[in-house]
C-alpha cells in the first residue's frame, strides 16, 4: 500500500504525502479533535499493538473488532450470503489472517457503509477483496479519498441480492443508512452503525447528530425517522459495537424511545 497516515481518533486514512493538518471528519462538529491536538499514527505502528478478532454472533454473522479498541472502535459486520458476501462499514485495520478467513468464506462481493465515520481504509479493503463500496450519496463530500471501487447510490433504498437492501435513513449523516438483511431472523435484521444507536441497558434507542458531542436532532428528524423506521420490518438489531445486540422487542423499544423524545 501506499505510504498512509491514520487519524487516531476516527481511523480515517490519509495519503502521507497530502494529508492535511487537520482531519477534516473530525474537525467537522459531529467529532472532535482531542484537546491534545491532532493525533496521527502509521499503519505499521498501529498494527505493531493491535490485532483483529473474528466472533461468530449467529449462522451468517460475523462481527470483525481491533483488540485493543482503537480510534471510534467500531465493529465491521461479515454478513454471509448465497450470492455474495457483504462487509458493512470497516475498521481502520486489515491484516492477513483477516483477509484469509473471509476469503475462507467465499470473498466479499460488496462493501456497504453507514456514515463517513467508519470510512477508514475502506479502498484498501475494497482492492485486496476486488468489490465494489456502496456508500450514499449525500455524503460524497466527506469522502477523503475516492477511489476506484467507490460507488455512490441514490434514492431511499438500493437492493442488492437475496433480499439485502441498503435503506437510507439520514439523521445523524444526510446519508446515514442501514442495512436490511431478510433471512437472519423471522422479520428482519438490521445492521445499523450508529445510525439508531442502542443505549447500554438495551432499553433505549437515541437519534442524534452528534453522539460524542451531544447533539440532538431537530423534532421533525425524530417524527420523520420514527415514520421511516414504522415501514421497515425488523425483529433483530446489530449496532456499531458488541454490546449493541438486541433480538427481543426491538420494534417495541425503538417506539417507546421515539414517543419519549416527542412527548
Ligand atoms: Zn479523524
Ligand atoms: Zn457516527
Amino acid at each position: 500500500m501506499k505510504d498512509q497516515i491514520i487519524c487516531s481518533t476516527c481511523g480515517t486514512y490519509f495519503l502521507a504525502a497530502t494529508a492535511p493538518n487537520l482531519c477534516p471528519i473530525c474537525a467537522e462538529e459531529r467529532q472532535y479533535i482531542p484537546a491534545t491536538g491532532q493525533g496521527w499514527t502509521k499503519p505499521d505502528d498501529l498494527c505493531r499493538d493491535h490485532s483483529i478478532k473474528i466472533n461468530k454472533i449467529k449462522e451468517s454473522l460475523y462481527e470483525i473488532d481491533i483488540i485493543p479498541t482503537f480510534a471510534i472502535g467500531q465493529r465491521a459486520l461479515l454478513l454471509l450470503s448465497k450470492n455474495g458476501n457483504v462487509l458493512w462499514d470497516c475498521i481502520p485495520m486489515l491484516d492477513e489472517q483477516t483477509i484469509d478467513f473471509i476469503k475462507s468464506k467465499g470473498g466479499l462481493k460488496a462493501i456497504a457503509f453507514s456514515h463517513p465515520h467508519y470510512y477508514s481504509n475502506m479502498n484498501d479493503w475494497a482492492a485486496i477483496f476486488h468489490c465494489p463500496v456502496y456508500i450514499h450519496e449525500n455524503d460524497a463530500e466527506h469522502i477523503v479519498h475516492k477511489g476506484e471501487h467507490i460507488n455512490l447510490w441514490k434514492g431511499e433504498e438500493l437492493e442488492l441480492w437475496d433480499g439485502i437492501k441498503i435503506m437510507l435513513i439520514g439523521g445523524h449523516f444526510a446519508g446515514s443508512s442501514i442495512l436490511h438483511v431478510p433471512f437472519l431472523s423471522k422479520e428482519g435484521s438490521i445492521l445499523c452503525g450508529d445510525t439508531i444507536f442502542l443505549s447500554p441497558s438495551k432499553k433505549h434507542f437515541s437519534v442524534m447528530r452528534s453522539y460524542p458531542n451531544r447533539m440532538p436532532l431537530p423534532l421533525s428528524e425524530i417524527r420523520r425517522i420514527k415514520k421511516r423506521m414504522e415501514s421497515i420490518p425488523m425483529d433483530s438489531f446489530y449496532g456499531y459495537i458488541k454490546t449493541q445486540n438486541l433480538d427481543v422487542g426491538v420494534k417495541q423499544v425503538f417506539e417507546d424511545s421515539m414517543e419519549r423524545y416527542l412527548a
